[in-house]
């Protein structure tokens, strides 16, 4: 008997890279700027004007998104920048929506769709895995089995040969060869049988790389559809300062998430500080949203704290 080696053919999964363009930049507001109120002297004040209830986002939660987004500026200058006004402040924030924020409910919709087709791609792809440990050992233990036999089967032809050197065989190593064989029979069937029950496990596992390759592409396709639908650079603006004989209005259109809407708040902010764009991608300040740090939390660049320290003076 010949050793034998699992005869299937194991495919390697083909996993396609997937690629995720979530930062994708997107317009702020491409608007000149030239307010000058000398914010650094006195904090300005803001009012919470009309908000949509469309947006799903209560004053309270507004509120702590200008502090939040306030603070930025605050911290980088020591000076309390901006706070909410006891009666009427200088700005004006107000929430108007609009098919913009419709297409921004749409868009949070495929992402969100995307990433758990992922989480269940990722569940499946935990269970292969743990599969395939499974059988790579099983096959290990079947590969033992099948020299084990092997070597059995060749001491057993050895013995044979020695014996028909010296003549043939008595009745009694007949009976030695009988019993013998039938031990190695015993073994070659234990390899048929797990060699048959491998086949069908590798069967069951190449069903479900099919499965999960199936779900990749799936997937890539989802993810194609949403790049072209809503990758578009410049495609719509999120948010403006206008500003006015005593102040300015922050009208925002959009935003995608609430840990989104600090960082357009603050861009707005820092324009009714009188702050321009600038030039890092990486900036609050800068004229598109996509490349600027969001988590763990919203920071200034270098650029944007260079500038408020130079419009204060400091
Ligand atoms: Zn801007």
């Amino acid at each position: 008997m010949k050793r034998q080696n699992l005869l299937f053919i194991f495919w390697g999964v083909a996993f396609t890279s997937v690629a995720l363009y979530w930062g994708v930049a997107r317009l702020i507001g491409g608007h000149p700027i030239s307010f000058t109120p000398g914010p650094c002297s006195e904090p300005l004040t803001y009012t919470i004007g009309d908000i949509d209830t469309r947006f799903g986002i209560s004053e309270n939660e507004i509120h702590a998104a200008m502090k939040k987004a306030g603070s930025l500026w605050s911290d980088a200058t020591q000076k309390t920048l901006i706070k909410q006004a006891e009666d009427e402040g200088k700005i004006l924030v107000r929430f108007v929506y609009d098919e913009e924020q419709e297409m921004a409910d749409n868009e949070l919709r495929a992402r969100e769709r995307i990433r758990s087709e992922q989480g269940v791609l990722d569940n499946m792809q935990a269970r292969y895995d743990r599969d395939r440990e499974s059988f790579d050992r099983r096959s290990e233990r079947y590969l033992d089995l099948a020299q084990q036999t092997t070597r059995e089967l060749d001491t057993l032809n050895d013995w044979i040969r020695e014996i028909n050197s010296r003549g043939g065989f008595t009745d009694e190593e007949k009976k030695e060869y009988e019993q013998r064989k039938a031990e190695v029979e015993v073994l070659q069937k234990k390899v048929l049988d797990e060699r048959a029950a491998l086949d069908l496990k590798a069967r069951n596992i190449n069903r479900k790389i099919d499965r999960i390759n199936e779900m990749i592409d799936a997937n890539n396709l989802l993810i194609d559809r949403y790049n072209d639908e809503f990758a578009g650079e410049n495609r719509f603006t999120k948010a403006t300062f206008q500003r006015t004989q005593n102040g300015g209005i922050i009208t925002v259109n959009q935003f995608l998430s609430k840990s989104e809407l600090p960082l357009v708040l603050a861009h707005e902010i820092g324009h009714a500080l009188g702050l321009n764009h600038v030039s890092n991608p990486n900036s609050i300040m800068f004229s598109k949203m996509g490349a600027q740090q969001i988590y763990p939390s919203i920071q200034l660049s270098e650029e944007d704290t260079q500038a408020i320290l130079n419009r204060c003076g400091l």
